[in-house]
């Protein structure tokens, strides 16, 4: 299991949202958090 980054949701990694950002990938819980990150991604990753 992952950790939705967005709403922090725990998501299996077969769900079809998901998407790489700076070599590492995120897996979401729907398409509403998979646009959020979209949009900020800085804000929901953990540095
Ligand atoms: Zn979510």
């Amino acid at each position: 299991m992952q950790n939705d980054p967005v709403c922090g949701m725990e998501v299996n990694e077969d769900t079809k949202y998901k998407l790489s950002y700076k070599g590492k990938t995120y897996y979401f819980c729907s398409p509403l958090c998979m646009a959020e990150f979209k949009k900020r991604p800085e804000k929901y990753i953990q540095h």
